[in-house]
């Protein structure tokens, strides 16, 4: 599909400088940059906080309540909803903002847009927003925290391989499966025409079928095999530029609890994923039984999380002196627990040992 409309958001904010121009060094502030003006200029107040905690920007805007505010209406000298007769008091939507941007790699003559996600990135507030920045297009795209994970909770396939996957907890994850569409894309030039690309989510399931028996020596057979399987692609025009503005701009679960509880639900089931890695998979005599245990863990981690917040507290208490009493078994323990504490001081209201 190509398409050299131009695009209405978001906008070649600074005339003179182009983003894609920057370093790595420099990156990463002059895009905050870019996204804060461009928020700026539809009427969003934005902040940003002094200490790194994962939000880059704090944005604040007044709209109507009743979500009659357009997305490129800056309401700034208003009090109330102009639109008919709703004359509702506006009110304020707040948005913590993590801007992930990073050069496209071209393998392939694929454009990857790569971006790094932790699990502390993860997070329960429906408020928190993940804004991917592909400084060659000039596209955003926008996943307010219940769409981000809502849309891996759709796709249990991606969720397996994004959260699920060991090297989510041991390493800096970094997710390479977010592409500009093939060769639809150009750069924006310096007078600002920008031509609107459509960027997916492309993924290969590389689960294989039947009872193939693989061993360590098989990998390169298991490899090839996965390398050639079709690769799907999902697109993103739901979160893209203005569809995702749109989608960030709706105050309709402003304060809305039951919002927040499905948001913490789907994060939790999410970050409680359990999927093996290729070179685990690769270890068991036949996909059946990898399966058979794939299942079982996935199955205790589910249970654990349908404990009552009662049970949940008893578990972790007997963790807690089950390490406690293991700790003290060894020869540098006190040493041990006080690194232990050091690190415990991070989350508050969870005690020392
Ligand atoms: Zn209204």
């Amino acid at each position: 599909m190509s398409q050299t409309a131009t695009k209405n958001f978001p906008k070649m904010v600074f005339e003179d400088v182009l983003p894609q121009k920057f370093n790595k060094n420099n990156k990463k502030g002059v895009s905050e940059d870019f996204v804060a003006e461009n928020l700026t200029q539809l009427g969003w107040e934005c902040f940003v906080p002094f200490d790194d905690t994962g939000v880059d920007i704090v944005a604040i805007k007044f709209v109507c309540p009743e979500n009659h505010t357009k997305w490129n209406e800056n309401m700034t000298d208003k009090t109330h909803c102009d639109f008919q007769n709703c004359d509702k008091k506006l009110i304020p939507i707040t948005r913590y903002i993590q801007v992930k941007t990073r050069n496209i790699d071209k393998k392939n003559s694929k454009a990857i847009l790569g971006y790094t996600l932790d699990s502390t990135d993860i997070r329960s507030d429906p408020k928190h927003t993940i804004l991917i920045y592909s400084d060659l297009t000039n596209d955003f795209v926008i996943f307010p925290m219940h769409d981000y994970l809502e849309f891996f909770n759709n796709y249990p396939d991606i969720a397996k391989a994004s959260f699920g996957n060991p090297s989510f907890r041991t390493e800096n994850n970094k997710l390479n499966n977010l592409h500009i569409d093939d060769q639809n894309y150009s750069k924006a030039d310096k007078k600002g025409n920008l031509v609107t690309s459509r960027l997916c989510w492309s993924y290969t399931n590389t689960r294989l079928t039947g009872k193939t028996i693989l061993r360590k020596r098989q990998y390169a057979q298991y490899w090839s095999k996965a390398k050639s399987a079709k690769r799907k692609q999902i697109y993103l025009d739901d979160y893209l530029n203005e569809s995702g503005i749109k989608k960030l701009s709706d105050p309709t679960h402003e304060n809305d609890k039951a919002y927040v509880q499905k948001v913490s639900t789907m994060r939790y089931n999410l970050l409680n994923l359990y999927a093996p890695g290729d070179e685990i998979k690769t270890s068991f005599d036949d996909e059946e039984k990898q399966v058979e245990v794939e299942q079982k863990i996935n199955d205790a981690l589910k249970s654990k999380t349908e404990l009552s917040e009662q049970d949940m507290v008893t578990l972790r208490d007997c963790n807690r002196k089950k390490l406690i009493s293991h700790i003290q078994k060894l020869s540098n323990s006190l040493k041990l627990i006080k690194s232990i504490n050091n690190y415990l001081l991070r989350f508050k209201g969870v005690p020392k040992l």
